[in-house]
C-alpha cells in the first residue's frame, strides 16, 4: 500500500466554475425578464464563496444581492460595485442599526418593531433609509402578517420615515409547479401591495422563477439555480457548477467476511477490492450518504461502503480493473458525473442543502473566469 498526493491537494477540492455560475444567472434573467434578476449570496453562496461569486454576478450586470446577516453583509459590501445594493433577508438584531447605515446595505423589515426601528435610525442621521419590507402570504417565517402590514399601511408617519426599495414575500411550496398554494400567496401578497406605498416587489425564489409570468414581478431572487441545482425546472437545463474531488489516500483487498468501518455497518460476502478517500462528515459530506452514496472514477461508479467518517469514506472499486486505482488519484463525488440533484436525493435532502455544508476544510478552486 502506499501513500502519496500527486497533486498537491491531499484534502477534498471544491472546484467552482465562475462561468457557469455566470450561464445560469443568464438563463435565469433571460426567463424572468422584463423583471430584473437578483442573486441570493447567503451562506457564504451556499458554501461556494461569495467573495469570488457576488463580483462574478456583478460583472455579470446583477445589482440587487441578498444575505442572511449582516456579518454576512460586512463581508460583501466592498466587493460589490457602487450601485449594487445589498439587502440582508433576516433583518436587523436590536442595536445593529448603526452598523447597517455606515456598510449601506438594505434591512429586510420582517416586524413592525424592525420597522420602527429602521424608522428611528433614519430620523437620528435626518434622512428616510432605504429598507425592504417582507409580508407573510402564507409561510409563516418571517414577515408582517397581513394585520400588521394594513397597520403600517394606515401609518403615514411611520411610512413616511423610511424609503421603501422592495415589498417582498417568500413561497413556502414555490418548488411545486402544480401547487395551488402558490396562487393564493400570490392573491394575498399583490393585495397588501395595492394597500402599500408604490415600490418594486418581489416574490419569487428559483422554483417562483420557474412558475407563470405572474409570479416574476418586479425582481425575482434565485439562489440555488444560479448554483445548479434545480430539481423541479428540467428544461431549463443550468449548467453545473460546483465539482468536489477527493484523494485515495489507500487501497486494499479484503476476503470475504471481513467487517468494513465503524460498526462493521458492512460485511463482505467475497474478496473485495477498496478504496478509502480523505473526505468525511467533517467536510460537510453528509454521514446520510451511508450506504447510499458513490463516487466517479474515469466512468466507474463506486459505490460507499460503511458509515461515512468525520475525515474518510470507504468506496467498493470492484468495477475498475485491478490497479487501475491507486493512492494519489482522486475521485468525483459531486460535478457533471455525480449531479448535484442526485447527490440531493441520495441524502435525502436538497441541492441547497448539500451546498451549504460545503466546509471550510475543502480547498477552494475557482475556474471559467480571469482571476
Ligand atoms: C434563500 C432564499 C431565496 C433563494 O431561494 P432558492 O430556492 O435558493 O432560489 C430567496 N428568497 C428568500 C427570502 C430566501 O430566504
Amino acid at each position: 500500500m502506499t501513500s502519496r498526493c500527486s497533486d498537491g491537494f491531499s484534502t477534498g477540492r471544491l472546484t467552482v466554475d465562475l462561468g457557469a455560475i455566470r450561464a445560469n444567472y443568464r438563463t435565469v434573467a433571460r426567463r424572468s425578464a422584463p423583471a430584473a434578476t437578483a442573486a441570493v449570496v447567503k451562506a457564504d453562496a451556499y458554501g461556494l464563496g461569495a467573495a469570488r461569486v457576488a463580483p462574478a454576478l456583478a460583472r455579470e450586470g446583477c445589482r440587487d444581492f441578498f444575505v442572511a446577516h449582516l456579518g454576512e453583509a460586512r463581508v460583501l459590501a466592498n466587493a460589490l460595485p457602487a450601485d449594487a445594493a445589498l439587502y440582508v433577508l433576516n433583518g436587523l438584531a436590536p442595536g445593529e442599526e448603526a452598523d447597517a447605515v455606515t456598510l449601506g446595505v438594505i434591512p429586510v423589515l420582517n416586524a413592525p418593531d424592525q420597522v420602527r426601528a429602521w424608522a428611528d435610525a433614519g430620523r437620528s442621521v435626518g434622512r428616510a433609509l432605504p429598507a425592504a419590507l417582507q409580508v407573510d402570504s402564507g409561510m409563516a417565517r418571517l414577515g408582517l402578517s397581513a394585520d400588521e402590514a394594513l397597520a403600517l399601511a394606515d401609518d403615514a408617519g411611520l411610512l413616511g420615515a423610511i424609503d421603501l426599495k422592495l415589498v417582498m414575500t417568500h413561497l413556502a411550496r414555490g418548488d411545486e409547479p402544480d401547487e395551488g398554494l402558490n396562487d393564493l400567496q400570490l392573491q394575498r401578497f399583490l393585495a397588501l401591495c395595492e394597500r402599500l406605498p408604490p415600490a418594486p416587489r418581489s416574490i419569487a425564489n428559483s422554483g417562483g422563477a420557474f412558475l407563470a409570468a405572474g409570479f416574476r414581478q418586479d425582481l425575482v431572487r434565485p439562489g440555488v439555480s444560479l448554483y445548479g441545482g434545480a430539481p423541479h425546472i428540467g428544461g431549463a437545463a443550468l449548467a453545473s457548477v460546483a465539482t468536489l474531488d477527493a484523494p485515495v489516500i489507500q487501497t486494499r483487498e479484503i476476503p470475504a467476511g471481513t467487517g468494513i468501518g465503524y460498526g462493521h455497518l458492512a460485511t463482505s460476502d467475497a474478496p473485495m477490492r477498496l478504496a478509502t478517500i480523505g473526505l468525511g462528515y467533517a467536510d460537510g459530506w453528509p454521514r446520510e450518504l451511508t450506504g447510499r452514496g458513490s463516487a466517479w472514477f474515469e466512468g466507474a461508479v463506486l459505490p460507499f461502503v460503511g458509515r461515512v467518517s468525520m475525515d474518510s469514506i470507504i468506496l467498493d472499486i470492484g468495477a475498475l480493473p485491478a490497479g487501475a486505482l491507486k493512492a494519489g488519484d482522486r475521485v468525483e463525488v459531486l460535478g457533471p458525473n455525480r449531479p448535484l440533484d442526485t447527490v440531493a436525493e441520495e441524502a435525502g435532502t436538497i441541492a441547497h442543502e448539500i451546498l451549504a455544508r460545503l466546509g471550510p476544510r475543502l480547498r477552494r478552486v475557482y475556474v471559467g473566469e480571469a482571476a
